[in-house]
């Protein structure tokens, strides 16, 4: 346990990011108070279900006296969460998100910021393809990056403020980087918007051929097929907005990506086998430098108990 870092924080939207910050910060005691809010009355039930934080009747009621305001809502929902805050939030305290896309998320916060708010954008890189109330857990940011983008503001303390939102996160057991947002959308692009869309698109065809029995497809599902499925089951509306608000990042990645596709597949066509070779020696050195980055877990198959190679 440390000293609470904020007295009263708000957690705006309580799904799996929003409900696993209530967790780490009553289980590693980073802030007093706790009060959530969502904008689905059927979440707000779930969340009062399962005993989370007090859960407040209003997004005004939930942001008022709060030191610190999360947004932890869809990246297309930031606009209209942050302009129903700001208003409510005392004067100097901080309101921050964890928006997948960052240069979006500044410019909603930015918006609807009045002069009197500290605007610190923010991304946890932690996550699952799960969400709702139900999918959140204490643990979610231990040891995972944790990366502000805070934007060059005139209102006094912001030094400080940068310093109380990097305590809270380490408090929760992320590591805090602080970058620029353009930079943030350009490295994520191809780190996860990517290889999100991928999925999408191999499960899409996977599901589309014609020559393939959907029933065996699942039934005969290899390990390639079936992590790309855990990652195609992530939330549609949050994906939905990624792209929507990462178009330029992602299209440029896309294009590289088509590139080299297109080089793989001459090299199949040509029986080019030492290209082949060359392209997944490479791979693997990008595999290794991952795990020994402490990025993942080098057992077989993630540690996972379920048979996953090419059987
Ligand atoms: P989630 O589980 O779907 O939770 C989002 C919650 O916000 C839902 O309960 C949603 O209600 C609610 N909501 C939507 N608009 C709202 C509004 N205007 N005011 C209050 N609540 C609102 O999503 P999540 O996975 O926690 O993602 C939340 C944010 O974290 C997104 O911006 C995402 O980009 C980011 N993020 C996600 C991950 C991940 O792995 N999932 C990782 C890092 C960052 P309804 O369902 O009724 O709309």
């Amino acid at each position: 346990m440390t000293e609470p870092v904020f007295s009263r924080i708000a957690i705006v939207g309580v799904g799996l990011i929003g409900s696993s910050i209530d967790r780490a910060a009553r289980e590693y005691g980073a802030a007093g108070e706790i009060v959530l809010y969502d904008a689905s009355p059927d979440v707000r039930a779930r969340a009062e279900a399962l005993q989370l934080g007090e859960m407040a009747p209003s997004l005004e009621a939930a942001v008022a006296g709060a030191d610190c305001v999360v947004l932890c809502v869809p990246v297309g929902a930031l606009g209209a969460a942050a302009a129903g805050a700001v208003p409510a939030m005392k004067d100097g305290a901080i309101l921050t998100d964890v928006g997948s896309v960052k240069g979006e998320a500044a410019r909603a916060l930015a918006a609807a910021a009045d002069g009197r708010i500290h605007v610190i954008p923010g991304h946890p890189i932690a996550g699952t393809e799960q969400s709702g109330p139900e999918a959140g857990f204490a643990t979610l940011f231990q040891g995972a990056w944790h990366i502000l983008t805070p934007v060059e503001g005139a209102v006094p303390g912001a030094a400080e403020a940068l310093e109380q939102l990097t305590a809270f996160w380490r408090a929760l057991g992320a590591k805090v980087e602080t970058m620029d947002a353009a930079r943030h959308d350009r490295v994520l692009a191809i780190t996860s918007h990517l290889p999100h869309l991928i999925a999408f698109n191999i499960v899409a065809t996977a599901f589309d051929m014609e020559t393939v029995e959907q029933g065996e497809v699942v039934k005969y599902s290899a390990g390639g097929f079936r992590d790309f499925t855990r990652i195609a089951a992530s939330d549609p509306v949050m994906w939905r907005d990624v792209f929507l608000n990462n178009r330029d990042a992602v299209l440029e990645c896309l294009g590289r990506f088509s590139e080299d596709l297109a080089a793989l597949q001459r090299a199949i066509r040509w029986g080019d086998g030492d290209m082949l070779m060359r392209e997944f020696t490479r791979a693997r050195t990008i595999r290794k430098a991952i795990i020994d980055a402490g990025q993942d877990s080098g057992a077989v198959n993630f540690g996972r108990n379920v048979p996953s190679a090419e059987e």
